[in-house]
């Protein structure tokens, strides 16, 4: 396998899948966007194309794009860039151009959809991605790329050939032996932070101002230490404490994702990452009490 000879379907053009492609078309790299039914392909088209601000000013890029009605060739290599709760859906809607045995790299927050995933297709490679990088969508068909992080990725034999296929422009993709290590980092923050800015409908940082928060996310935190011990994989969340509050302060201006979509009336990532957390530790017999209050609170705000 050839790094520059994959090609990328990506399923999920929203924020980071016109991120990724891009920069993979600036590349010119073959990837093509998959968009969600022939409604949105024709406003697609009609837009000519995705208004990318990466850096410089805006630049119009005419990707390639399919609608998920249309037949097409088979996929081989599948970027799913949808959020936690749409992936299975739209995975629905392109299963029969899947191949059998193909690779799909699922670069979002959240922990489940693999499980899921396999579930229903236990021939596919899946791999998982997780990354800091940041963008967002001002208007549909436009992407800004607001902030440089890294991105892992892991879960198999080829992720180093897969890392460097996705690796475009600035776009920063490592291989890593532990995947996993990387996904629950990133839950546990994502759990001590998202779900409170979505409950007291505050910026990441006004959770230091308001007591009650203050209080809840350190029972957040000490309820996952507890279950990292009960694992037996202490390390796991090593400095976790630190590393919450200094994300808190370095973000505190940002509004998190989970807020966003609380405000904006969509389906939150809830069940992918403090609902997660919850089912596992149950499943090794352990209840997490703040945590599955705040999952009770935020799926009632949903
Ligand atoms: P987003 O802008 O909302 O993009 C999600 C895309 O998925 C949308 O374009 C949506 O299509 C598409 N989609 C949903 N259901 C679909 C279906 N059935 N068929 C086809 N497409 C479908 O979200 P995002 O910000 O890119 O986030 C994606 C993931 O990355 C999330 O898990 C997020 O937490 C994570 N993440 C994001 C950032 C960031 O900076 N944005 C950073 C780190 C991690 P429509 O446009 O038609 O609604």
């Amino acid at each position: 396998m050839h790094t520059h000879e994959l090609h990328w379907s990506i399923l999920g053009a929203g924020a980071i899948g016109t991120l990724w492609a891009s920069y993979a078309f600036k590349q010119g790299r073959s990837a093509a966007l998959l968009l969600r039914d022939n409604a949105r392909l024709e406003d697609y088209r009609r837009a000519r194309g995705i208004l990318a601000t990466l850096g410089g000013s805006a630049e119009l890029l005419p990707l390639p794009a399919q609608s998920c009605e249309e037949d097409g060739a088979p996929i081989d290599h599948l970027l799913l860039t949808t959020k936690a709760p749409d992936s299975l859906k739209a995975l629905s809607r392109i299963d029969h151009r899947l191949s059998r045995g193909a690779t799909v790299v699922l670069l979002q927050n959240g922990l489940g959809v693999r499980e899921e995933l396999l579930q229903r297709r236990p021939d596919l490679h899946c791999y998982q991605a997780v990354t800091t990088e940041g963008a967002y969508r001002p208007a549909p068909f436009q992407v800004v790329h607001a902030g440089r992080g890294q991105t892992l990725l892991g879960g198999g034999p080829n992720a180093d050939v897969l890392a460097n296929s996705l690796s475009v422009g600035p776009l920063d993709v490592s291989a890593t032996e532990d995947i996993d290590a990387a996904l629950w980092r990133k839950l546990a923050v994502n759990c001590a932070i998202n779900p409170l800015t979505a409950l007291y409908r505050c910026r990441n940082g006004e959770l230091l101002d308001n007591p009650l928060a203050l209080q809840q996310l350190h029972q957040v935190i000490d309820e996952i230490l507890e279950l990292g011990e009960y694992m037996g994989q202490p390390a796991r969340f090593d400095g976790l404490r630190e590393q919450v509050l200094a994300v808190v302060r370095g973000t505190a201006l940002n509004r998190s994702s989970m807020l966003q979509d609380i405000e904006n009336g969509r389906p939150s990532e809830i069940d992918y990452i403090t609902g997660y957390l919850c089912r596992y530790a149950s499943d090794v017999g352990l209840t997490l009490d703040a945590n599955q209050q705040l999952l009770e609170q935020v799926r009632a705000l949903s």
